[in-house]
């Protein structure tokens, strides 16, 4: 089948089994803080969440171009691809730098939705974006690694069986680079509460299920380190290429999902006898949003190609992300000026999904932090930190 084929036929499936999970069903759980076990469930069994797990391991064995068109559809339905897109992501870190037996052990459980791989332990709350800086320390003792620390926003703990944990094994002061020192490790968070790991669910604006965690001599088998001790920070760098190019295909969802809502009601609403949409006021924001929106999914598509044939797609994945969160939150933003006073309804979802998708300035890396990568690593203008 052509690619382009296949593609198609994902998004069409997609789209039916997001037709089955409507739009007040996300707007329950957005209320109720809950989370969309059965539509988590749903996309596993088909297959969807495992899509970039090899054949070999389980899984349907595609591209990042597939899982991208997946994640946007998720979004274009009017759902939050943000309950589960970790799954995609923090899966490359193992297949990449996991041991044979690490892959054998957790990815086939993974791809069958026996274990739940939906969480990243990575951001601190006294080091944020500096990440070669943070603190949380883990001692190798014996045939064990003996974790302290902290962490924050940890995202859907609670609903994961495995994380994927970054942890100082170097002391900051030894290290002989700004990446060196840091490894990674495969966290069970079975039980883990009786283990010296506390976890406190933080109250937000948007319905992401993130969390402070705690660790308090919690220990980790030494088999359960992924990739070199020391050289964690490697095996988490590729898999945030690919964390950034699929929050772009989040976005174009969100910015379709707005621009679809938008026309549709410039089309239908009247006022002062005609449609709102004949007023050009109105028209040409929401065609200006359309435009930035299919330029920043032309990158994301681009970003999305070169990660899948193994090229160095660093800028392309951060112009992506940004380009795409910056079309999306525009295109939200008009789409709420578009309905006047029933954008701010929540009957109509658009607030919800506007507070949604504003995220994306900030994580899974803030829009500042992209220029800087810009112009340090395209342009070569001096490191500004
Ligand atoms: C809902 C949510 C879910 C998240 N989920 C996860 C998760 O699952 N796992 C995980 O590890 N993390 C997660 N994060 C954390 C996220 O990655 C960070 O919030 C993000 O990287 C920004 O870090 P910070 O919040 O510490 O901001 P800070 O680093 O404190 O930065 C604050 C502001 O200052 C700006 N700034 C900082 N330094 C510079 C500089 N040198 N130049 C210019 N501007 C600068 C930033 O751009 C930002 O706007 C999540 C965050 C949120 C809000």
């Amino acid at each position: 089948m052509e690619a382009d084929q296949q593609t198609q036929e994902i998004r069409n499936s997609v789209r039916k089994i997001c037709s089955e999970f409507g739009e007040d069903y996300w707007r329950e759980l957005d209320r109720n803080s809950g989370y969309p076990t059965d539509f988590v469930k749903e996309i596993t069994q088909t297959g969807f969440l495992g899509c970039l797990i090899p054949e070999s391991y389980g899984g349907a064995g595609l591209g990042l171009v597939e899982a991208c068109a997946i994640l946007e559809e998720i979004s274009r339905s009017g759902g939050h691809p943000g309950a589960a897109h970790a799954q995609m992501y923090v899966m490359g870190s193992v297949l990449r730098h996991g041991t044979e037996e690490q892959k054998q052990r957790y990815l086939p459980a993974v791809a069958a939705g026996e274990l739940r791989l939906q969480s990243f332990g990575v951001t601190e709350p006294s080091t944020g974006t500096d990440t070669t800086s943070l603190k949380t320390t883990a001692q190798k003792e014996g045939d064990r690694y003996i974790v302290n620390g902290q962490k924050v926003w940890i995202s859907r703990v609670q609903h994961s069986d495995l994380m994927v944990l970054l942890a100082r094994t170097k002391p900051i002061e030894k290290r002989t680079s700004k990446t060196d020192g840091l490894s990674c490790f495969i966290v069970d968070l079975r039980g883990a509460e009786e283990r010296g790991l506390t976890i406190k669910p933080i109250d937000a604006m948007i319905n992401h299920h993130s969390c402070e965690l705690f660790f308090d001599n919690f220990q980790i088998p030494a088999e359960n380190l992924l990739g070199e001790e020391h050289k964690g920070f490697k095996a988490i760098l590729d898999g945030m290429n690919a964390e950034r190019i699929l929050i772009g295909s989040e976005c174009i969802g969100d910015a379709r999902y707005f621009i679809d809502k938008a026309s549709a009601y410039a089309k239908e609403r009247i006022v002062f006898g005609r449609p709102i949409g004949q007023n050009q006021g109105i028209s040409f924001p929401i065609a200006n949003a359309y435009a930035q929106t299919e330029a920043a999914a032309l990158m994301v598509d681009k970003a999305a190609r070169l990660f899948d044939t193994g090229t160095p797609c660093g800028a392309e994945a951060n112009m992506a992300k940004m380009l795409a969160a910056d079309a999306s939150w525009k295109a939200g933003d008009i789409c709420l000026q578009t309905h006047g006073g029933f954008g701010i309804s929540r009957e109509y979802h658009i607030e919800r999904k506007l507070r949604e998708t504003r995220l994306y300035q900030i994580a899974p890396i803030s829009t500042n932090l992209i220029l800087s990568y810009i112009s340090e690593h395209v342009l070569g203008m001096p490191r500004s930190f």
